[in-house]
């Protein structure tokens, strides 16, 4: 209840401000300027500069020697193996002894500020325009409630305040004025998990059974319910018909918004429900824009095919395609459970394997980019400098031009890699920042996983905290 609270006092505050919008669309027609050149501070790039992240300056000039001071600490935080495993245990228990008022002072300066972008209008928009000042666009992220009971009585009303919730932030972030905003979504907030892991069984593979993913898009268009899909029973039938209702008014806020959809994955055993509403989502919303994007987790062995058949069956359909490539966030339970369930491992044996499916996956994608231009967009969603690199000088090597709208789009998470998400925008490449809106409470869960994630990515932790000591250095020790 209290997130619908924030939300509304969100957009209180758009309301009253949008006297302030101008000056924000001001500013990223300054940042982005044009398809081929752009201007940011002052500098103007050409597509053959090389990409260079070591400019600890340079990386860490929008930031205050405080912000650098609080990054150095938390990052030196997430190289403690216990804090790391235990922090959200760490964090609840300390929220009880402290008390809450005293543990939020204490989060609030650090932890919080670190990785969410804020909980009200004018903090939020102000996270977001410091972003833009430096060339670095938003990807909202809406932190709904977790582990919260969905198979009760009132499940409908919780879906309905989770799509009201991600309606109200759809608004917000078109709102924000940023050129191509972007949201990342996850569906399954609007149904039972129970519904998503029978559609998953029922339909292992999306793209293989075009006539399902067809029949689901035709039910978005027409609101004409889906009346049989495999052998789910009549209820899953009509909670599925729910759901595309409610998935139907997000895609619409969409294409009246024009706003970048980003749909997130999640688990095995839930991604194929998943993948079947993002496809079905293309077919409905993706005419000439690619509003709708679909995440392709490749620490999964397969998942270099799947993109391919999914391209080809947005390719049959004549709509535009949109892949967001991550590595994948749950590399642990899924092994837990491949192990415990007695199936084979889904993930990759090692990290260069999964290394060698994202490349893959990159140089798919990539070379769509090239040669159909407009009709496929890619998002480096990634913290590895490595990949980063390699997608420029991909994009070099097959003539992608650094700013073109909707191509190729690099992104980090708020907070994590600061160094290679304004060395990008700097340097002109399409860089987002996926923030989360929310109060600490709301956040807490995701600040915990924030914090793992950082330990999952040490080789980036290690650069990043390097980069940082070596600005703070200048700063504090130099007396040029
Ligand atoms: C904008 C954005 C959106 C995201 N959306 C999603 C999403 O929808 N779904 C999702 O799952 N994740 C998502 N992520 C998280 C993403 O998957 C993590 O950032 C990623 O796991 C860390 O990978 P990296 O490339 O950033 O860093 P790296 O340090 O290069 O990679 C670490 C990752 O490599 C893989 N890995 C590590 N060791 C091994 C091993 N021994 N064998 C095989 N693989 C290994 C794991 O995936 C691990 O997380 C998103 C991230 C961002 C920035």
């Amino acid at each position: 209840m209290q997130r619908g609270v924030s939300y509304q006092k969100l957009l209180d505050g758009l309301q009253q401000r949008t006297w302030n919008l101008p000056f924000y669309r001001q500013q990223n027609t300054i940042a982005s300027g044009g398809r081929h050149s752009f201007a940011i501070t002052g500098h103007r790039f050409t597509q053959n500069e090389t990409i260079n992240f070591d400019d600890a300056e340079k990386a860490c000039q929008s930031k205050t020697t405080l912000e650098l001071l609080r990054s150095s600490l938390i990052l030196n935080a997430c190289s403690v193996e216990t804090f790391v495993k235990h922090n959200y245990k760490i964090l609840s228990w300390t929220r009880r002894l402290m008390g809450r008022s005293v543990f939020n002072a204490m989060m609030r300066p650090t932890v919080y500020k670190q990785f969410v972008g804020g909980d009200d209008f004018t903090s939020f928009q102000e996270t977001v325009s410091r972003l833009q000042t430096v060339g670095v666009r938003p990807l909202v992220m809406v932190t709904l409630e977790e582990d919260v009971k969905d198979d009760g009585p009132d499940a409908d009303q919780l879906f309905d305040r989770n799509l009201k919730i991600m309606k109200d932030c759809m608004e917000m972030t078109a709102a924000l004025g940023s050129q191509n905003p972007m949201m990342q979504i996850k569906p399954s907030g609007l149904f039972p998990l129970a519904l998503c892991k029978s559609v998953s069984a029922e339909i292992p593979f999306p793209s293989s059974e075009p006539e399902v993913v067809e029949k689901i898009a035709n039910s978005m268009e027409t609101s004409k319910e889906v009346t049989k899909l495999g052998n789910l029973s009549t209820i899953e039938i009509a909670q599925l018909n729910k759901a595309l209702n409610r998935i139907k008014q997000i895609c619409k806020v969409a294409m009246e918004r024009k706003l970048m959809i980003l749909v997130d994955a999640e688990y095995t055993y839930l991604n194929p429900c998943l993948n079947l509403l993002a496809l079905a989502m293309m077919l409905h919303c993706n005419g000439s824009e690619p509003l709708v994007t679909n995440t392709y987790q490749n620490y999964l062995k397969e998942t270099p095919n799947i993109l391919l058949k999914d391209i080809e069956l947005a390719q049959t359909h004549g709509v535009t395609f949109g892949a967001k490539l991550v590595r994948g966030a749950y590399i642990y339970k899924e092994r837990a459970l491949a192990s415990e369930k007695g199936y084979p491992d889904p993930v990759c044996e090692t990290f260069e394997k999964t290394t060698k499916n994202y490349n893959r996956s990159m140089d798919i994608m990539m070379e769509k980019v090239a040669k159909h231009p407009g009709k496929f967009c890619v998002t480096i969603a990634s913290h590895n400098e490595d990949t980063v690199k390699r997608g420029t000088n991909k994009m070099a090597k097959l003539g992608i031009p650094r700013s073109s709208d909707q191509t190729v789009i690099f992104a980090q998470s708020y907070g994590m890699s600061d160094f290679i998400s304004l060395s990008l925008g700097q340097a002109g490449y399409m860089t987002y920042k996926s923030i989360p809106y929310g109060t600490i409470d709301e956040a807490l869960p995701y600040l915990s996983r924030r914090l793992n994630e950082n330990s999952s990515i040490l080789g980036g932790v290690r650069r990043e905290r390097k980069i940082i000591h070596a600005a703070l250095g200048r700063r504090l020790f130099s007396f040029n």
